[in-house]
């Protein structure tokens, strides 16, 4: 399989048609970027710590039955993954209540959500990216019921597997955003799972260990995402 043209340039990872039409390269850079892109900075071994995390997390996913697009790593920085037919639309996952909700419902963060609650938003850096709901979906044809039904599905799915993966490891999986995509009519799971899309907490001390290190200016970012990778096994070379 060899590598191919640039087919669209992220903020944080570039993706490369492969010479298999079924095939794409995602090459997670070390750019790293928050506030839908106002703040960008290049950060000395992200992209090689969040390529091997997304690997080990995807194969978790895997294993527990959910279809993800990882195929296999190709190289420090680089995966080969299913080209799929991105659906637009972010799912979101919270555990504990932490960032938009606490700013947009005036929520204190740390408060405990019980069931876990879910949030779409539109994929749509402009303006923001827009809480949106499963009507807006369905009205502006993004994605059709049943996929919006499996995309939920599939992501409370993710926190029951995720949420225990990350408590073995002394960890509290707070909140994620997962990205989804059609593959032959199936939905797949798409895009990444690294600490630049979720929060996760020291269980004991709920020391913050993910991009909120970036947004917040705490410092020690990719240190404390190889820290996380450690608690789980995960050995960066
Ligand atoms: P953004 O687009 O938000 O700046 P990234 O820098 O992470 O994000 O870019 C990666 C892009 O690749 C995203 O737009 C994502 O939706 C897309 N993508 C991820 N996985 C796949 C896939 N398997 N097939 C096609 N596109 C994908
Ligand atoms: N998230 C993401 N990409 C986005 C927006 C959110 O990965 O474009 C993740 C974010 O890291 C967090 C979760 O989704 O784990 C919920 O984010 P939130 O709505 O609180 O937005 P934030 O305040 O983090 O921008």
């Amino acid at each position: 399989m060899n590598k191919c043209d640039e087919l669209y340039r992220g903020k944080a990872k570039s993706v490369y048609f492969t010479d298999d039409p079924d095939l794409l390269i995602l090459h997670f850079r070390n750019d790293t970027s928050a506030f839908d892109g106002k703040k960008i900075e290049q950060l000395d071994r992200k992209g090689m710590v969040n390529n091997k995390f997304n690997a080990f997390i995807m194969a978790r996913l895997a294993e527990a039955g959910i279809p993800t697009h990882h195929k296999s790593l190709l190289n420090d920085e680089e995966s080969v993954v299913l080209k799929l037919d991105m659906i637009p639309v972010e799912c979101v996952v919270r555990n504990i209540a932490a960032g938009s909700i606490c700013k947009r419902l005036g929520i204190e963060e740390g408060l405990d959500l019980n069931p876990p609650t879910f949030e779409f938003f539109l994929k749509d850096d402009e303006r923001g990216d827009p809480m949106i709901n499963e009507y807006h979906i369905e009205s502006f044809g993004w994605a059709r019921s049943e996929h919006v039904v499996k995309m939920k599905e599939l992501t409370f799915a993710a926190n029951d597997v995720l949420k225990a993966l990350f408590l073995a490891g002394d960890m509290l999986l707070v909140d994620y955003k997962l990205e989804f995509g059609l593959y032959k009519g199936e939905v797949i799971l798409g895009d990444e799972f690294t600490p630049d899309g979720c929060r996760l907490w020291d269980a004991e001390t709920r020391e913050k260990l993910d991009k909120d290190r970036f947004r917040q200016g705490l410092g020690d970012v990719v240190e404390s995402y190889e820290l996380v990778g450690h608690r789980l096994g995960l050995n960066f070379g």
